[in-house]
């Protein structure tokens, strides 16, 4: 069977140890893919495009690109430095141009915004978050981060959301950690974070015992992140992921924290609110490709 070109996309996820490229048909089949390990910003974009053009030789021009980028990065298309990584602390990133060069390449849409951004996306189109008009996904792992959808577009204005930045009350029996974050100390990220978690009690929260309080600190502060997203953006549904998510039961400690939180005060809540991720092993690929597959029925 002939593959159009509106069957392809050239799918991105930039990470800051591995770039992931992809070749991903329309019906959500991975054609081919590479794994770089993340090198400077020239060599990684270079190799990058350089096997998608090889693909496309072979296999068909893509429909459009998406790329779903370690941050910070400039979303402003009005702004010189749409499609860039700004201030990163990764040696040679910082004002590195990640959308340009795929953009000059293949002449095609591209779809550029955060991992998180592009893992909301996915998620509100094929997984948990799925029907949901306004949903939020959060990562808890080395850092906190956060998407929102709202009507089917990733939530920007002066940049992107930074909800792992935004400050908790703090628990009871929490009171005299400083948190780690470099530029709040004890925002959500600095208190709840697993290199948090590791600062306080030497390993990740799964290794620690059921009984440890570790468990409901940390409930409580993600419990109080969902409450304070509820309060201010009313998501219908808040999909929680990231390594930290995957301790066995922490979710439930989080509903049960919410539960007490909010004191029945959010109406018509489901118990359903908060959810595991619904895409599995490809989420991050498919973050890029639900991100081309927004450049090409939204490109200007
Ligand atoms: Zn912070």
């Amino acid at each position: 069977m002939a593959m159009t070109d509106e069957d392809l996309f050239g799918c991105i996820e930039a990470g800051g140890t591995k770039f992931v490229i992809g070749l991903v048909r329309r019906d959500h089949i991975v054609v081919d893919r590479l794994r770089l390990p993340t090198r400077g910003p020239a060599e990684t974009i270079g190799d990058a495009v350089a096997w998608l053009e090889r693909a496309c030789g072979i296999l068909g021009p893509v429909a459009a690109i998406g790329i779903a980028s370690f941050g910070p990065v400039g979303l402003d298309r009005d702004r010189a430095d749409w499609g860039h990584i700004l201030a990163t602390t990764k040696p040679g990133w910082r004002d590195a141009d990640i959308a340009g060069p795929f953009l000059r390449a293949f002449g095609r849409p591209v779809g550029f915004d955060t991992d998180v951004n592009g893992a909301a996306l996915a998620e509100s189109l094929w997984g948990a978050g799925m029907g949901a008009d306004v949903s939020v996904y959060v990562t808890v792992g080395t850092g906190i981060g956060g998407g929102a959808i709202v009507n089917g577009a990733p939530l920007h204005g002066l940049g992107h959301p930074e909800m792992g930045h935004a400050h908790p009350p703090r628990h009871p029996d929490d009171r005299r950690f400083a948190g780690i974050c470099p530029f709040h100390g004890d925002c959500f990220e600095g208190l709840a974070s697993g290199p948090a978690i590791a600062a306080r009690w030497g390993v990740s929260l799964s290794e620690l015992p059921d009984g440890h309080p570790a468990h409901d600190i940390i409930a409580y502060y993600l419990a109080q992140l969902t409450v304070s997203l509820s309060a201010i953006i009313a998501p219908r549904r808040i999909v929680m992921g990231g390594g930290v998510m995957a301790t066995p039961g922490l979710i439930e400690r989080v509903r049960i924290a919410r539960a007490a939180i909010c004191g029945g005060y959010f109406q018509g809540e489901g118990a359903g609110i908060l959810v595991p991720p619904g895409l599995g092993a490809d989420a991050g690929l498919f973050g890029a490709f639900a991100l081309a597959i927004r450049a090409r029925s939204s490109w200007p």
